[in-house]
């Protein structure tokens, strides 16, 4: 079956996915968020293609990782132009496909853009080491050699700038690489897939097959991932993904690269600018309809000030719920949709456990439900805590914030680092001091002052500790991940060569 004929969207579509139809099959529906209908239906990959696809990456390495770098650059960079020119359509698909709203769509788009700089530049930059050796005339080094086909898997919420943070690197180093979008997503992932084919056809340095696509869900992926053939999984995902993949793939003594769920918390201390804590907390809970990763899960405040956060949110909360919960597509929508009715259910279910233990709760609940009777709009939920429960060490991927009190910033520590995920934090403080221990007590990956837990730069590592699992990705030297390491000793003496640790070996 082919896109919906009377999907308002199929235009759009099948402007971004000229060969659709050869995609198109009866296996996998993808739904809209924005309304829930049903805008396409695609043929997932047989064990097959999927072993043929791999096969077909390997050969594309061998050529790929022959190019010198700076060409591979030079394709990263023209993959930069042409997301440029399709920004706005693309951003469009993001939109229609996981429900984000369009500025953050666009948002997402400029990250890839931005990551494709980024590479160029890297291209350049592949840099090794000198190392001084022990012994007379002999020379050290460590090398960066192109690592092998990339197998790259992920989420729906990010459907592409993930894909790019992988992709753009792993070209640069001399990698190709095998794509397993979210069942969720996968028709931006066809998109991209489309936009870099159409800069490949004018680029003869690069090989057939640099770029695959693996449409289907956890069985298709579960392939990829225990492939000897594939020396890097880089997997994007929840905990509970990434608990299955970082095994199998040690199993086979692969590299994974695992970015996974976070629990996000900002600490408010009474030296806090609420000027800027406020709006900041906002878009890290509500924005992208809580579907973040780096989504502000927790606002722990001190006791002295928290009625008063409390009551700045509530009033900010009750506006939102007002005027500002709509279709994704609308400019004037900050809280789209949620992905699904699951989505939806796991809200409910979350807000049921906390009630018994919560002081006030402001929000939750179905939205929009006469206008999108399929579609999974809810209420962003404000949960007011006495204290901080094991009810809230899950990560719920949807719009629920707790405020939680603490009495010292030692305190606030503890209960920030007490739960299992470790990925972005925040404080709000014009306090150096507290800024600094906060800094050096956090046990997250990201430790932001004065801003949010969302919305990273790519220029930094991405990543986080503990149970989103260690993986940095994006800027920085997170290029590492997708090469080998190598360490190179040279003699270039004409004497008998010495060992190393001065040991004397006569024969
Ligand atoms: P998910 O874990 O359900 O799916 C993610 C991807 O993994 C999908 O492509 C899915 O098909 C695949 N998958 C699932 N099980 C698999 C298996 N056993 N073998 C191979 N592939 C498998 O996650 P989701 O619902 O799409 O995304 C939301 C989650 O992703 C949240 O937990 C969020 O925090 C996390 N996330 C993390 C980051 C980060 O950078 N840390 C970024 C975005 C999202």
């Amino acid at each position: 079956m082919s896109t919906t004929l009377s999907s308002p969207y199929a235009e759009l579509i099948s402007r971004l996915i000229p060969n659709l139809k050869s995609a198109s099959g009866p296996d996998l529906k993808v739904f809209t968020p924005v309304d829930g209908s049903e805008i396409a239906s695609l043929r997932v990959d047989t064990a097959k293609e999927i072993d043929e696809k791999i096969a077909r990456s390997v050969q594309a390495f061998k050529e790929w990782s022959l190019v010198p770098g700076p060409i591979r650059g030079e394709l990263v960079r023209r993959l930069g132009e042409a997301l440029r020119q399709k920004k706005e359509d693309l951003a469009k698909l993001v939109t229609l496909e996981c429900g984000k709203i369009l500025e953050e769509g666009r948002g997402e788009v400029q990250e890839m853009i931005d990551i494709c700089d980024f590479a160029v530049g890297l291209s350049r930059q592949l840099y090794g080491l000198t190392i001084q050796s022990e012994r007379k005339n002999h020379v050290m080094q460590e090398n960066y050699l192109p690592l092998g086909p990339v197998g790259i898997i992920s989420a729906f919420n990010f459907p592409v700038a993930v894909w790019s943070w992988n992709a753009a690197l792993a070209f640069v180093c001399g990698d190709s690489t095998i794509w397993k979008p979210s069942e969720k997503t996968p028709l931006t992932a066809l998109a991209v897939q489309a936009i870099l084919e159409g800069v490949l056809k004018d680029f003869p340095q690069a090989p057939a097959n640099l770029s695959q696509v693996i449409i289907g869900d956890a069985k298709q992926g579960s392939q990829l991932v225990d492939d000897r053939r594939v020396p890097l999984i880089s997997a994007t995902g929840s905990t509970r993904m990434g608990l299955a993949i970082g095994q199998r793939v040690a199993a086979r003594f692969g590299k994974s690269l695992l970015e996974l769920g976070g629990n996000n918390a900002m600490i408010i201390t009474p030296n806090a600018d609420l000027g800027v804590a406020i709006p900041s907390i906002l878009f890290g809970a509500v924005g992208t309809c809580g579907q973040r990763c780096t989504s502000t899960r927790r606002v722990i405040v001190h006791r002295s000030i928290i009625d008063e956060v409390f009551n700045k949110l509530k009033n900010a909360y009750t506006s939102i719920h007002q005027n500002k919960i709509g279709s994704p597509l609308d400019p004037h929508t900050l809280v789209g949709p949620l992905i699904d009715g699951d989505a939806r259910q796991m809200m409910e279910r979350a807000l049921e456990l906390i009630k018994p233990e919560a002081k006030e709760i402001v929000g939750g609940g179905r939205a929009l439900q006469d206008k999108y009777p399929n579609a999974s709009y809810v209420y962003p939920a404000l949960v007011r805590l006495n204290k901080q429960t094991e009810a809230v060490y899950t990560e719920t991927f949807a719009p629920i914030t707790y405020v939680i009190p603490y009495d010292t910033l030692e305190e606030a520590l503890e209960i920030h680092n007490a739960v299992p995920q470790g990925l972005s934090s925040a404080i709000m403080t014009t306090d150096v001091r507290e800024a600094e221990y906060f800094k050096r007590h956090t046990d997250c990956g990201i430790a932001n002052v004065n801003i949010g837990t969302s919305g990273a730069e790519i220029g930094g590592a991405f990543g986080g500790e503990k149970e989103t699992g260690g993986g940095r990705e994006s800027g920085s030297d997170a290029w590492k991940a997708y090469m080998r390491r190598q360490t190179s000793t040279t003699y270039y003496g004409t004497e008998r060569p010495a060992l190393a640790q001065g040991i004397t070996f006569d024969v």
